[in-house]
C-alpha cells in the first residue's frame, strides 16, 4: 500500500458585485465575492491543489489554465470532480481531505457543515472524512482586512 498526503493552497481577492461561492456553496453576504477567472472557488481550489500534489499530478494552474476560455466563471465543483475521475484514472484512491479557510468576514461558521457534504459528495467521500475548518486572521493584513481569502488544505489519497 502507498498513502500520501499533498497540500493545497489558494488566495482570491474580495471584491464588490460577484457571489461568494466557498465548497460549492454560496453565502449570503454583504454582496462582495471573489475574483476569478473561474467562479473562484478559493477553498475548491485548494482541495483541488492537494489531492494533484498527493497524486503527484502538479497543480491547478497546470490543468485548468486562466487564459483559457472554456474556464471563465466555471463551476469549480466540476473541475474537483473532473480532478477526482483523473486521479482514479492514475489508480489514486481519496481518503481525506481537510481545510483551513482564512476569512474575517463573513461568518462562515453557519455553512460548515453544507460545505463538507457538498466536497464529500462530489469527492465520493463520507461526510467525516472531509473537514472544514475557520479562522479569522485577527484583523491583521490582508485577510484581516477583508481584501481577500485564503485557504489551506491538505488531503491524502492511497493505492494498492
Ligand atoms: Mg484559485
Amino acid at each position: 500500500m502507498s498513502a500520501r498526503a499533498g497540500i493545497g493552497y489558494d488566495l482570491h481577492r474580495l471584491v464588490d458585485g460577484r457571489p461568494l461561492v466557498l465548497g460549492g456553496v454560496e453565502i449570503e453576504g454583504d454582496g462582495r465575492g471573489l475574483e476569478g477567472h473561474s467562479d473562484a472557488d478559493v477553498l475548491t481550489h485548494a482541495v483541488i491543489d492537494a489531492l494533484l500534489g498527493a497524486a503527484g499530478l502538479g497543480d491547478i494552474g497546470q490543468h485548468f489554465p486562466e487564459t483559457d476560455e472554456r474556464y471563465r466563471d466555471a463551476d469549480s465543483m466540476l473541475l474537483l470532480s473532473q480532478v477526482c475521475t483523473f486521479l482514479e484514472d492514475h489508480r489514486w484512491t481519496i481518503r481525506h481531505a481537510d481545510a483551513t479557510v482564512i476569512c474575517q468576514r463573513p461568518k462562515l461558521a453557519p455553512y460548515r457543515d453544507e460545505m463538507r457534504l457538498s466536497l464529500a459528495k462530489t469527492m465520493g467521500l463520507q461526510p467525516l472524512e472531509v473537514n472544514v475548518k475557520f479562522t479569522t486572521n485577527e484583523g491583521l493584513g490582508v485577510m484581516g482586512r477583508g481584501e481577500a481569502i485564503a485557504v489551506t488544505a491538505i488531503a491524502t489519497v492511497d493505492r494498492a
